[in-house]
């Protein structure tokens, strides 16, 4: 039985890979091509979320703010498989480049906006939505400034630097009666949704633990790792950049706030890519239920993206777990591994058109403002920690 499992094992693996290799050629390809499951599944996926009672063809209107290396390799291309979501304006300070995305994608070139005339957007009716994609410094302005001209607002992780800006970001929604949503793709993604149904349902038996590992090896040679070394543009470190999927896991894992934490943080010394912001953050969240999620957090190691799941029956670990395709599921028993194959979505298209459909319905979205200003708090509660050794009191 056991070698039968393992055969199975690795003729799924020998899946996985060869799959891998067809979804990362597609993923640069033509539009509305990526994220096809290339698999026979074994097992579906949750089931699809319920449609709205709206007109099929109604599709809100999105700005994206910002075209580095997130925006125009995974989200633009992802509006193409958007049911609710189109693309009609670009935000940036480079026009040729702006042009030739607008083209590509069949974007006006009416609706081209620098950061200098970006408060103009308020006059065009196209545009519902904004979606900030720029560093994270200057999240905060442009998502004020967006609400202020009438628009509804998509910003991406970390939500700001500080708690004080969350909190403005909020305030400005609120005051245009706009909705504002952080872009936590993984509280989207089917292999996460799959990993939180199996822990809240009981089926790895009582929660006891968690331990969530990201880390990328910071590189300065990309442009866009450069900003990431800068505290006034990044904020942080890997905890602001990556640190934070481990925060989220064992947040949305356990559906708990943690009430106590502990940390400790290291940079390598005389490294220059740590002269402003740290390397490495390990960090231990107690939650009310007892359970204890480990967290690691690095600006130095090989690429991990990892969540551990450990209860009094079984343990779950998805790896990777917040990658952008390709994502892994095993429930370890004592004597099997049981791998769970479930279809793969476009999570960027699913995020952003649960946004457009909580604008339709006029609902709050599942990862609002105050989802993003929790965890700007505790990650400032766990540098904090960090800085004077104590465990803090949430
Ligand atoms: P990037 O450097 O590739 O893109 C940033 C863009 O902002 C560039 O086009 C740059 O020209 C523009 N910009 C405008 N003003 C700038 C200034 N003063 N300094 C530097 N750049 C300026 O970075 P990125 O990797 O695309 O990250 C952008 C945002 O997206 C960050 O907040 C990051 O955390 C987030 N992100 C999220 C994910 C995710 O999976 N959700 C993945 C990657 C990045």
């Amino acid at each position: 039985m056991l070698d039968l499992l393992k055969s199975e094992f690795t003729r799924r693996t020998i899946l996985h890979k060869a799959g891998f290799g067809l979804i990362a050629l597609s993923t640069f390809g033509v539009a509305g091509t990526i994220f096809k499951p290339n698999r026979t599944l074994a097992q579906a996926g949750p089931a699809p979320a319920k449609e709205p009672s709206m007109p099929p063809e109604k599709k809100l209107g999105w700005a994206v703010v910002g075209l580095g290396k997130f925006a125009t390799e995974q989200i633009i291309p992802s509006f193409g498989e958007c049911k609710r979501s189109k693309l009609v304006a670009l935000v940036s300070g480079d026009r040729a480049k702006a042009e030739g995305i607008a083209q590509q994608y069949g974007v006006n070139s009416k609706n081209i906006y620098n950061y200098q005339n970006y408060d103009t957007i308020r006059n065009n009716p196209e545009v519902d939505v904004i979606y900030i994609i720029l560093p994270n410094g200057l999240h905060a302005e442009y998502s004020v400034r967006g609400a202020q001209a009438g628009k509804h607002i998509m910003c991406e992780k970390p939500m700001a630097i500080t708690v004080e800006e969350c909190q403005a970001m909020i305030d400005a929604a609120k005051k245009g009666d706009r909705k504002l949503m952080i872009a936590y793709r993984a509280q989207y993604e089917p292999y996460n949704l799959a990993a939180i149904k199996l822990a809240q349902s009981g089926k790895l038996g009582k929660l006891k633990a968690i331990t969530s590992d990201h880390g990328r090896n910071l590189d300065p040679k990309d442009p866009a790792d450069r900003w990431r070394a800068q505290k006034k543009l990044a904020g942080g470190g890997s905890l602001y950049d990556i640190g934070i999927y481990s925060l989220q896991a064992a947040r949305y894992i356990t559906g708990e706030e943690p009430q106590e934490i502990s940390a400790m943080m290291y940079s390598t010394p005389g490294d220059p890519r740590f002269r402003e912001v740290e390397e490495n953050v390990n960090f231990v969240l107690r939650f009310p239920s007892g359970v204890l999620a480990n967290c690691t957090s690095s600006y130095g190691y090989a690429d991990t993206k990892r969540i551990q799941v450990f209860g009094s029956d079984a343990a779950l670990e998805l790896d990777p777990a917040t990658d952008y395709y390709q994502h892994r599921l095993i429930i370890k028993r004592k004597n099997s591994n049981e791998e769970q194959n479930i279809q793969e979505k476009n999570q960027f298209a699913l995020e952003m058109d649960h946004l457009s459909e909580s604008i339709m319905a006029n609902k709050q979205p599942k990862t609002p403002g105050e989802e993003g200003l929790q965890d700007v708090r505790l990650m400032q509660l766990i540098y904090q920690a960090a800085r004077t050794g104590k465990t803090i009191k949430v």
